[in-house]
């Protein structure tokens, strides 16, 4: 299976933060012979987020999107999913009390914005998130899957693996994937190229890059 992995947030545009939830996901994605074909990071942006759901959903079977479920005007992908797969957005009693009781045990009341956290996408399912307030939702539509994930890596690791994944293994194959780094010193690129070219096209399905030292003078 093929997948494509959406980081939102528009902080992820500056030189300021590191869209590392994507490096996590295609670890565990590439463990179960899922292939990430495509990474976008998208901004904030309700059209550019919309364009980004329909080009990927035109092109692979999953989409795995990180990010934007926060409860402020900013938080866009739950709306922008849920318009995008013409599904309603309905509330749920089950999130809202969940969120209230996080406010609760650390003495606040809830602000009423996160009430949007509790808006579920028609014939999705809720997953759970008990290190934060923000659930994950997972849609299925036209045999294509869709997994939005809280952004805070503390929450999207752990939602992954309890949730996403065994989700994942029951439809995946029994292909694996493995990547290995050769280091070669005093040869260059294409050098590199000629010598491997015929033992990795011996193996069939294998993809390199190859890559030259950044630090070396020698290209
Ligand atoms: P959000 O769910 O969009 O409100 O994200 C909240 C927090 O998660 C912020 O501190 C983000 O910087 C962090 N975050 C969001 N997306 C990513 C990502 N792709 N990689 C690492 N951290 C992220
Ligand atoms: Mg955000």
């Amino acid at each position: 299976m093929k997948a494509e992995i959406i980081a939102v947030g528009s902080e992820l545009l500056t030189p300021d933060r590191l869209d590392t939830n994507s490096l996590f996901l295609t670890e565990e994605l590439n463990g179960i012979g899922i292939e990430v074909v495509r990474k976008t990071v998208v901004g904030d942006n309700r059209d550019l987020l919309a364009e980004a759901f329909r080009d990927a959903l035109q092109r692979v079977p999953l989409i795995i999107a990180s990010g934007g479920l926060g409860p402020t005007d900013d938080d866009l992908t739950r709306e922008t999913v849920a318009d995008l797969l013409g599904r309603k957005l309905r509330h749920n009693e089950e999130i809202l009390r969940h969120i209230e009781g996080r406010f609760r045990s650390m003495g606040r009341d809830m602000p009423a914005v996160n009430a949007r956290q509790a808006m579920v996408p028609e014939g999705a399912e809720i997953l759970e998130n008990p290190r934060g307030s923000a659930p994950g939702l997972w849609l299925e539509d036209a045999g294509r899957f869709i997994a939005l994930l809280p952004g805070p890596p503390r929450e999207l690791k752990p939602m992954y693996q309890e949730q996403i994944l065994p989700r994942l293994q029951r439809r995946s194959s029994s292909i694996r994937m493995f990547h290995r780094e050769l280091r070669v010193a005093g040869m260059g690129e294409s050098s590199v190229e000629q010598r491997i070219k015929p033992i990795y096209t011996r193996y069939g399905d294998v993809n390199t890059t190859i890559l030259s030292d950044p630090f070396a003078g020698v290209d």
